[in-house]
């Protein structure tokens, strides 16, 4: 703004300046016309006097001449008389042309024209005399003294016209010398008027020039913070001139273009910045181009490509803006321009994970489904066998069946609840394996144990090979079990009646081979890893033959990682059968650890206890009375807290079996009652409760219990429990009630 201003203080300095020269010289011309007209007046004035000078003179010539021929009759006299005379005349001419302008000489002239004539007149006179008379006629005739007295008054004519024309030059010479020192007065005048003008156009211009030096190193400054941004830039930037060439390209552009800036400057952009559409391949309109011509900013159309000098392709997302001067004229364009290749990839993830999460709402929908099916199949036949009951009471045959039944079903939804909270508990990282050393070679016996009965049902011939040593793995016995239990479970499930089913353990280098396999339907191929996701089936529809949730397998996957090891299907295709492939790592530890806590060892061995059941529901209170008398025990119930308490105090049996849900005194009350009692410190308190989760076994520890067992139980489990109480310190008989 300051610099603008400056310049036209500077335009309007140049201009005055200019203007007081151009008046100075117009001045200087016309005093100098002025004193050229008064010189050329003073030269008239010398040429008047001149020719006044001449009539003088001419006539002075010719009376010389004519006095001579009168004296001596030469006729050369007589000629240079004449001659004389004409120029005297000429001359009288000549006055009268010059003083034209001069009405007092004109005057004057006439009476000069006629005393001129007489003079004449009488010279003709006496040289006609000389020619016709005797000398001494024309001696008396020139004696008379008439012709001195005519050239005097002609001579004195002559002279007071030249008096008055000295006057008048004398009046013109000081004219002229005054034009003259005006002229140069004026003169003087202008240039010191110039001098100033000058002075003040320099100061003004050194003013102007220090304005620019000013905004010159302003521009510098920012110039160098602009540079030092696009340096400093994160994106590429590409500045074009007003035609479209390059003028510009940052650090980042250089490198996204692979065009060097040196190379790249004075070239259209179109050249440098090549882009294409990601699909279709065909060049996409250059936004810079296009913000030129339409003088505003402008985005780049998605899925643009950017293609390299070296060919190599950049996905890049940008934008230009047109630049204008400040007139607000389009100047060129600035393109601004980022590689997203990680941004797409980072979409591409992000789509990938919600069609993940979208896949596994599916899924989770398909196995609320299955869900609800299953728990439905086994209750139908429970409902019905409690509405044949009464009609069946008194045969001991149908009783028996129904009994048998009941028991499968109830063993069935065990199952299916058991997987269920098992697969939440992997998910959510909450399971804990209790490791210990142990056989492979044992666990397959347990899990052919666990899975036998339903082997023998569905009529399959079961062929064992274990490892011919001991294959020891660190491991937690209860789901190493459950592992290869699952996998025998669906051998014999999805074998068709009659089926054969193979077990082979062997030990490979450090590693432990269990094979599993049976001549069943077999696998698809695409099916053989997904089996192992959460609720993933074969036979996808409600109508499936073998029931089942889709969760044994993950959880034989989840439970083999946990140990380290990993787990494989194979089949060579439908009809062909399915088998199964678990391996584990060896233990570096040579002992021969069997099956710790396993059923077997405890066979017999189990002392005779007291033992109190508590629980509000009879009938499981008289289940689990007989399950325990069959394994020996001595067993009394009681179906309230209160009493519980009451029975403890006064009977000190050595185990109590105590049900959590109960109206009025809890599970956890009575056991506080009883913990509260120094003397009953060594009975042995085990939690009965439908709930086995991490939670309710904590606060069932923390009421006082030793032991936490999760309903329905089983006769085994009921030994291994038993086997794990301290020996008593003190025996008092209970009294059974
Ligand atoms: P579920 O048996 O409850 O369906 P699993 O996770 O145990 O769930 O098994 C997943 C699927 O793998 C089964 O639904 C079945 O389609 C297939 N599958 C598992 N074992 C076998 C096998 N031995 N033969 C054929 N198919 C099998």
């Amino acid at each position: 703004m300051q610099l603008v201003h400056n310049r036209r203080e500077l335009i309007a300095g140049i201009g005055a300046l200019v203007g007081v020269l151009a008046l100075n010289a117009l001045v200087a011309h016309h005093q100098a016309g002025r004193l050229r007209e008064d010189s050329s007046r003073v030269a008239h004035t010398h040429e008047v006097l001149a020719a006044l000078e001449h009539v003088v003179s001419s006539l002075t010539t010719a009376e010389t001449n004519y006095r001579g021929y009168v004296i001596t009759a030469d006729s050369a006299y007589l000629d240079r008389y004449h001659k004389a005379w004409d120029a005297h005349i000429a001359s009288i001419e000549q006055v009268e042309r010059l003083t034209t302008d001069n009405p007092k000489q004109q005057a004057a002239l006439p009476e000069i024209k006629s005393v001129a004539a007489a003079r004449h007149e009488q010279m003709e006179r006496g040289i006609t005399l000389r020619d016709t008379q005797s000398f001494e006629v024309v001696r008396d005739f020139v004696g008379t003294n008439q012709g001195v007295e005519t050239s005097g008054r002609l001579q004195s004519l002559v002279g007071q016209m030249q008096a008055r024309e000295r006057e008048l030059l004398s009046v013109r010479a000081r004219e002229n010398r005054s034009a003259y020192r005006s002229l140069v007065l004026s003169n003087l005048a202008a240039a010191l008027l110039a001098l100033v003008g000058v002075a003040a156009f320099l100061w003004l211009l050194n003013r102007y020039l220090r304005a620019i030096s000013r905004a010159t190193a302003l521009i510098h400054e920012q110039r160098q913070l602009l540079e030092a941004m696009l340096i400093s830039i994160g994106d590429g930037v590409i500045a074009t001139d007003a035609a479209g060439h390059v003028v510009l390209l940052n650090a980042v552009a250089q490198q996204l273009t692979g065009w060097k800036q040196p190379d790249a400057i004075g070239r259209p952009l179109s050249e440098v910045f090549q882009i294409v559409n990601e699909e279709t391949r065909r060049p996409v309109e250059n936004p810079a181009l296009r913000a030129l011509r339409e003088g505003r900013i402008l985005g780049l159309a998605n899925h643009t490509v950017l293609i390299s000098r070296d060919g190599s392709e950049w996905p890049i997302d940008d934008s230009a803006a047109p630049i204008r001067d400040a007139q607000g004229r389009m100047n060129g364009a600035i393109l601004v321009f980022r590689e997203i290749r990680e941004r797409k990839r980072q979409q591409a993830e992000l789509q990938r994970h919600v069609n993940a999460l979208n896949e596994a709402d599916r899924r989770k929908d398909e196995f609320l489904a299955t869900l609800a099916h299953e728990l439905r199949n086994p209750l139908s036949p429970l409902s019905n066998a409690l509405q044949i009951w009464p009609l069946v009471e008194n045969d001991r045959h149908e009783m028996e069946q129904l009994r048998q039944m009941m028991e499968r079903q109830v063993q069935q939804m065990t199952r299916l609840i058991d997987d269920l909270l098992d697969v939440s508990r992997i998910t959510r990282g909450k399971i804990e394996l209790r490791t210990q050393s142990v056989d492979v070679n044992t666990l397959i016996s347990g899990a052919i144990e666990a899975v036998q009965p339903f082997v023998t049902a569905c009529g399959h011939q079961l062929t064992v090979t274990l490892a011919d040593a001991p294959a020891i793995v660190e491991g937690d016995v209860a789901r190493l079990i459950q592992v290869f239990g699952n996998i025998l479970h669906n051998a014999a499930k999805y074998s068709g009646p009659k089926g054969r089913i193979g077990i082979a353990v062997r030990r490979v280098d450090e590693e432990v081979v269990v094979t599993i396999e049976d001549n069943g339907p077999g696998i698809p191929p695409h099916m053989l890893r997904q089996i192992f996701e959460m609720f993933q089936q074969v036979d996808q529809t409600l109508e499936r033959s073998h029931g089942g949730l889709g969760i044994g397998l993950t959880l034989v996957k989840r439970l083999t990682e946990l140990h380290r090891g990993r787990v494989e299907a194979f089949s060579d295709g439908p009809g062909q059968g399915s088998r199964f492939v678990v391996t584990l790592p060896l233990s570096h530890a040579s002992s021969e650890a069997g099956l710790s806590g396993g059923t077997s060892q405890h066979d017999g061995s189990l002392p005779r206890l007291r033992i109190l059941v508590v629980d509000d529901v009879e009938a499981s209170a008289r289940t689990l009375m007989m399950m325990l008398r069959s394994i020996g025990q001595e067993v009394a119930a009681v179906h309230d807290g209160s009493s519980a308490v009451d029975y403890v105090l006064h009977n000190s049996p050595e185990v109590v079996f105590l049900d959590i849900a109960m109206p009025g005194m809890s599970g956890y009350d009575v056991a506080r009652a009883i913990r509260q009692h120094p003397g009953l410190a060594d009975v042995f308190l085990v939690a009965l409760t439908g709930y086995g989760q991490e939670d309710d076994r904590r606060k069932a520890i923390e009421a006082g219990f030793n032991h936490h067992l999760t309903k329905p139980t089983s006769i085994e489990a009921l030994e291994q429990i038993l086997s794990t109480r301290p020996e008593p310190t003190r025996h008092e008989a209970p009294q059974v009630t």
